[in-house]
């Protein structure tokens, strides 16, 4: 059904017809039950099609049909649509009446990037059609600075681009003082959940986080959140570390993706170059400007694929935080892992996962069994590393190791490292000034 084009007295009666059916379910949905909409059901002749168009921004004039005025020139319709709780891809699209083979090509599409696979409450999508009614274009916004567009080409697949405004962290200090846990003091000092947890692990190996804490032990760590113009992207770095016990300071800081001691020591293991406990050979390397062998497009394989029996088991490269667990028609069973500093890691076509989204893992932990999930033309593991959000070759890119700072960059090293206690220090002063103005004691 083809409901957004121009509308001859012959769709009318169509539409009516159709509408019959489909009232119910625009009524059901949130977009359509605005009471703006209802006159336009109950009075068909002012202009019945635009509870069919919904939300759309832009939209054909629908005025009373008046023959002796010429009709105004189609656009193509662009309809913007927010995820609400509980949305699916599916449901939206079958609302809507984009045919099921519409949402599988852009399924196809996104197969190498999974970015469809990142919508939640509040993501917003750009659905833009011909004038016949077909889905040309569906942007997501991924955050304010970073969209996605699917475009559809000649042959009815889609096209994948992504967009990206310029970005810069910006640094904020959180401080606090330890009462009862460190995961209650940090939450109540501002941190998030993920931070907290993200900072007990940096530390782990330094101070037993449970038994060596005391009331009154303090902390300040240097956030970083990244902005878009004066606009906050959502994402968020830990840039430093201070825990001060007693005497005694532990500290974090991330250089050049990877998280430091003071000295310039690394404090977080290497990671595996495989996600295997053996070597297998590559069935397909990597390729990030890959041409698609029928139609020539760009076609990038972010991924290197491994020829590993059915069933074998997969092992997470380095300590982390599971961060999706998915199943995808083209990309199978796969698992998202977070990991320190600026990397990430994927594995798709998987038989069985063997984690849950949020849980820690640890390196060379099992985590999959890998299969044949998804479209593939057999059995294997497709494996990515991302460093900074960007796909580069997991058998060959420059990976952490838990070598120190490299001596020609030590110098750089040290002024960040002087700069960010700096500032964590001031923000402890002022707090401490605070604290001794409010309670007109010194804290012991
Ligand atoms: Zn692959």
């Amino acid at each position: 059904m083809q409901f957004r084009d121009g509308f001859s007295a012959t769709h009318k009666v169509l539409l009516l017809l159709s509408m019959v059916v489909i009232t119910a379910a625009f009524f059901s949905t949130p977009e359509f039950s605005q009471a703006v909409l209802i006159p336009d059901l109950v009075q068909p002749e002012s202009g019945f099609a635009i509870p069919m168009v919904g939300d759309m921004v832009t939209e054909p004039e629908q005025e009373a049909p008046q023959s002796q005025v010429p009709a105004a020139p189609i656009q193509p319709l662009t309809e913007r649509y927010e995820i609400q709780p509980g949305d699916t891809l599916s449901q939206i699209f079958e609302e809507k009446g984009i045919p099921a083979t519409v949402l599988h090509r852009l399924l196809e599409a996104d197969v190498e990037y999974l970015s469809l696979e990142t919508i939640r409450p509040g993501t917003m999508l750009t659905f833009v059609y011909s004038l016949q009614g077909t889905l040309e274009d569906l942007a997501l916004e991924v955050d304010p600075a970073r969209t996605i567009t699917f475009s559809r080409q000649g042959d009815d697949s889609f096209l994948y681009q992504k967009t990206e405004a310029d970005t810069y962290w910006s640094p904020v200090v959180i401080s606090g003082v330890i009462q009862g846990s460190f995961y209650a003091s940090g939450i109540e000092a501002g941190l998030t959940e993920g931070q907290v947890v993200e900072i007990g692990h940096l530390l782990k190996n330094q101070i037993d986080f449970r038994r060596s804490l005391r009331a009154g032990d303090t902390f300040s760590v240097v956030v970083a959140k990244e902005m878009t113009g004066e606009k906050l992207t959502g994402n968020t770095q830990i840039d430093s570390v201070s825990l001060h016990r007693g005497k005694r300071t532990y500290n974090a800081f991330l250089y050049d993706g990877s998280y430091y001691d003071e000295t310039g020591e690394s404090i977080t293991l290497a990671f595996r170059r495989w996600p295997t406990s053996k070597h297998y050979r590559v069935s397909s390397p990597f390729n990030g400007h890959r041409l698609h062998p029928v139609t020539g497009r760009k076609a990038p394989h972010n991924g290197v694929d491994l020829a590993v029996p059915y069933g074998t088991k997969v092992l997470s490269t380095g300590d982390g935080v599971i961060s999706r667990v998915g199943n995808h028609p083209y990309a199978g069973r796969y698992v998202d892992i977070n990991h320190s500093g600026s990397y990430t890691t994927r594995y798709l076509h998987l038989s069985k996962v063997l984690v849950k989204r949020g849980e820690r893992v640890k390196r060379g932990q099992t985590i999959a069994l890998s299969g044949n999930t998804g479209r593939t033309t057999g059995p294997h593991l497709h494996f990515e590393f991302h460093i900074s959000g960007r796909p580069v070759n997991p058998l060959t890119a420059n990976i952490p190791t838990s070598a120190n700072v490299p001596e020609n960059k030590l110098a750089s090293f040290k002024t960040q490292v002087s700069k960010q206690l700096a500032m964590m220090r001031v923000q402890e002063k002022s707090a401490s000034m605070y604290a001794e103005a409010a309670t007109g004691t010194t804290a012991h």
